[in-house]
C-alpha cells in the first residue's frame, strides 16, 4: 500500500456547506493548488449579465464561455483571481444578481464542457485540493480522497447571510434561504452532472464544526495511508 498525501482531492457539496472555506486551508496546509470551480460558473454568469445574454440561449452561453478567455491566477498559498479578455473578475462574482442565475448557466451542457475542460487542465499541472459540484463525480471522478460536506439548509443560509452582511450586502435572511432552497434544487435536479455525492466520498455534516475541526479531520484522511489516485 503506498503512503503519502493525497495527490487530488474533490470536495463536493451544497451552498453554504463550508466547501470553499475549508478546501482553501487544507490546501494551504498540504502545500497543495486550490480551484473553486463555483467561481468559474460565476465568472460566464457576471459575463453574460454584462453583455445581457439571455439566459435562456444556451448557444450564446457556449460561445460566451469559449470566448471568454478565462485563467485562473494563483499557486499555493495564493489568492484565486478569475481573468476574462476584458480583465480581473473576481469581485464582481458573489452579488446576489450572480447568486440567482448562476444556475441557469451552470445547467447548460456545453458551458460545462468548456469549464470542466480547464479545470481538468489545472488539475493536470500538479496536486490540488478542487472544490464543486460534480468533481468527484465527474471532473476528478479518479482521484484518491473525495469528501462530500453538507449542513442544514437553515445552517447554510445563517452563513451565507453572515458573509453577505460582511460584504456589505444587505438582504433577509428568508430571501437569502428561498434563495438557497431554490439553488439546491435546480443544481441537484438538472441533468447534466447534477449535484450528487460520489459512491465512495466520505461524507461529513458540518452543521456544529468550526472550519478548522473540518480541516484537521480532512487533513488526517488526505495523509492517511493508501493514496495514489489519479486525477481525471
Ligand atoms: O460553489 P458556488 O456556490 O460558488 O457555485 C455557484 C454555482 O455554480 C452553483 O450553484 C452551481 O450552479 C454551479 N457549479 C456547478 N458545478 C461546479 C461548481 C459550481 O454547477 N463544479
Amino acid at each position: 500500500m503506498s503512503t503519502g498525501v493525497a495527490p487530488f482531492i474533490a470536495i463536493d457539496g451544497p451552498v453554504g456547506s463550508g466547501k470553499t472555506a475549508v478546501g482553501r486551508v487544507l490546501a494551504d496546509r498540504l502545500g497543495h493548488m486550490f480551484l473553486d470551480t463555483g467561481v468559474m460558473y460565476r465568472a460566464v454568469t457576471y459575463l453574460a449579465l454584462q453583455k445581457q445574454i439571455a439566459l435562456s440561449d444556451p448557444d450564446a452561453l457556449v460561445r460566451l464561455a469559449s470566448s471568454s478567455g478565462m485563467e485562473l491566477t494563483g499557486g499555493p498559498g495564493e489568492e484565486c483571481r478569475v481573468i476574462v479578455r476584458s480583465g480581473d473578475v473576481t469581485d464582481h462574482l458573489r452579488s446576489p444578481e450572480v447568486d440567482r442565475s448562476v444556475s441557469a448557466v451552470s445547467a447548460v451542457s456545453g458551458v460545462r464542457e468548456v469549464l470542466v475542460g480547464l479545470q481538468r487542465e489545472i488539475a493536470a499541472k500538479g496536486q490540488i485540493v478542487m472544490v464543486g459540484r460534480d468533481i468527484g463525480t465527474v471532473v476528478m471522478s479518479g482521484a484518491g480522497l473525495k469528501i462530500y460536506l453538507d449542513a442544514s439548509v437553515e445552517e447554510r443560509a445563517r452563513r451565507r447571510h453572515a458573509q453577505l452582511q460582511e460584504s456589505g450586502t444587505d438582504i433577509a435572511y428568508d430571501t437569502v434561504l428561498e434563495d438557497l432552497r431554490r439553488r439546491d434544487d435546480l443544481d441537484s435536479s438538472r441533468e447534466v452532472a447534477p449535484l450528487k455525492r460520489a459512491a465512495d466520498a466520505v461524507d461529513l455534516t458540518t452543521d456544529d464544526l468550526g472550519i478548522d475541526e473540518v480541516v484537521d479531520r480532512l487533513e488526517e484522511l488526505a495523509r492517511g495511508p493508501g493514496f495514489s489516485g489519479t486525477g481525471a
